[in-house]
């Protein structure tokens, strides 16, 4: 059975040359099928895993917009529909230089997963541009969203593919996208998008859905041993959407937030993160997290990573790959306790082995960070009814949802032999609710 699951990994290695990160992504998911595979023989019959590594659709696409200068640039579009077997291809964009084929691919093979462990009827896709935000003018925003929706908008619809943000796509980029998108079609489609602002669509709890849902998977992870977030020393990294909720969460809950960061680097403030400062600097004024740390006397490191502080908590919420075994080898000698994933693959395949190796909880974002685009699946519902639910009513069905999630990955991890284990279990309950409904 691992020849085949090796074979069939080589074929998409093959196929996708010098995608590393999609190979990472795809190498993480078959190392947890092989109990699957051979319980199972209708699988590997129907050539499932080959067509899983396939997405349905992949667009590329040229976006010309022009800049403050009258200059006119060109950047690349992209959106890949990996998988419809449980709904409309659902997934964020992200907006940021590093962004090429092989990491949207990586993104949108994590969400299939990610989408079918929610529980809801969503299938897997994720989209963006090497577009980059940073430094651009509120009317280059706007041209740059208006061209990639003039070429993306042929491609969606509310039962065909439903964008949401990811890195560098926010409110305010939803916004010029949905006008887009409105304006080309003549449709207020509300469900052709999540993460719109509140007055025109949009979910209460969305913006906080990912980082609040992935304390809540910890907190859960954390009550298997009888322990909770309370008192706990909590390293977050990033200072994003995900970062800053997570952050407001766990202080919620009790814990102390020490570190925030971004590329200039991270603040260290033993008080603990000040979400209101933090979201001003960051959101409002669209500053740095150094700007933070001058304001609020705290400390500001220009090297390292937040990694290397001494917590019992960690939780990942900036980018792939940014915890990795040597960083995981300090916190295990620090004393970490728990580690949820609010980004999407930010730790390496050794680190988490070192964690497992440790003893140390591990939730991996396509079940930790999923309370994102499980509100998105809620806001699809509101727009569908015409709806608006309450703050605490949305907030409870995240709450549902996540435990739902950690149910799932704990039993499934239990019942394939790897009790604790929380990547067999979200491989393992994700892939077998995809796989079936491909068979059907
Ligand atoms: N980009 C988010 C994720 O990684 C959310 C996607 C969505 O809401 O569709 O799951």
């Amino acid at each position: 059975m691992t020849v085949e699951l090796d074979s069939i990994k080589a074929e998409v290695l093959r196929r996708n040359p010098g995608e590393a990160e999609f190979h990472q992504a795809v190498d993480e998911v078959f190392a947890s099928l092989a109990p699957v595979l051979k319980k199972h023989a209708k699988f590997e019959a129907a050539a499932i895993l080959e067509r899983l590594c396939e997405p349905e659709r992949q667009i590329i696409f040229r976006v010309p917009w022009v800049d403050d200068t009258g200059q006119v640039r060109i950047n690349r579009g992209f959106r890949v529909e990996f998988n419809s077997a449980l709904g409309p291809f659902k997934g964020g964009l992200r907006f940021h230089p590093s962004v090429n084929l092989g990491i949207v691919k990586f993104l949108g093979f994590e969400q299939i997963f990610k989408n079918a462990l929610t529980g809801m009827p969503i299938g897997g896709g994720k989209g963006g541009s090497d577009f980059d935000p940073r430094g651009r003018s509120e009317g280059e925003v706007m041209r740059f969203c208006q061209s990639f929706m003039t070429e993306l908008y042929r491609h969606l619809g509310e039962y065909t593919d439903v964008p949401a943000g990811d890195m560098g796509v926010g409110t305010r980029e939803i916004g010029y996208l949905f006008g887009q998108y409105k304006r080309i079609t003549n449709r207020y489609e509300s469900g052709v998008l999540t993460g719109k602002g509140m007055g025109w669509g949009g979910s209460l709890v969305r913006p906080e859905a990912t980082g609040f849902g992935t304390v809540l998977f910890a907190n859960e992870m954390l009550a298997t041993r009888n322990q909770s977030l309370d008192g706990q020393r909590v390293l977050v990294s990033g200072s994003g959407n995900v970062a800053m909720y997570a952050i407001e969460k766990a202080q919620a809950l009790g814990a102390t937030v020490l570190t925030c960061s971004d590329s200039s680097g991270y603040v260290v403030d033993e008080r603990g993160i000040d979400t209101e400062l933090l979201k001003q600097i960051k959101e409002t004024e669209r500053g740095r997290v150094s700007e933070y740390a001058e304001r609020r006397g705290a400390v500001f490191v220009d090297s390292g990573s937040v990694w290397d502080v001494p917590a019992t908590v960690a939780l990942p919420c900036a980018t792939q790959n940014e915890l990795d075994e040597a960083a995981a080898k300090r916190l295990v000698e620090s004393g970490v306790v728990a580690v949820a994933e609010g980004a999407n693959m930010p730790t390496t395949r050794a680190a988490v082995s070192l964690f497992h190796e440790a003893g140390i909880l591990f939730g991996p974002g396509k079940a930790a960070n999923a309370g994102g685009v499980a509100t998105s699946a809620l806001e699809m519902q509101q727009n569908a009814s015409r709806d608006a639910w309450t703050f605490d009513h949305t907030e409870r069905r995240l709450e549902e949802i996540m435990v739902g999630i950690h149910e799932r990955c704990a039993a499934t991890a239990e019942e394939y032999g790897a009790p604790g284990n929380y990547v067999i279990g979200a491989n393992i309950a994700g892939f077998l609710k995809v796989a079936d409904a491909m068979l059907a």
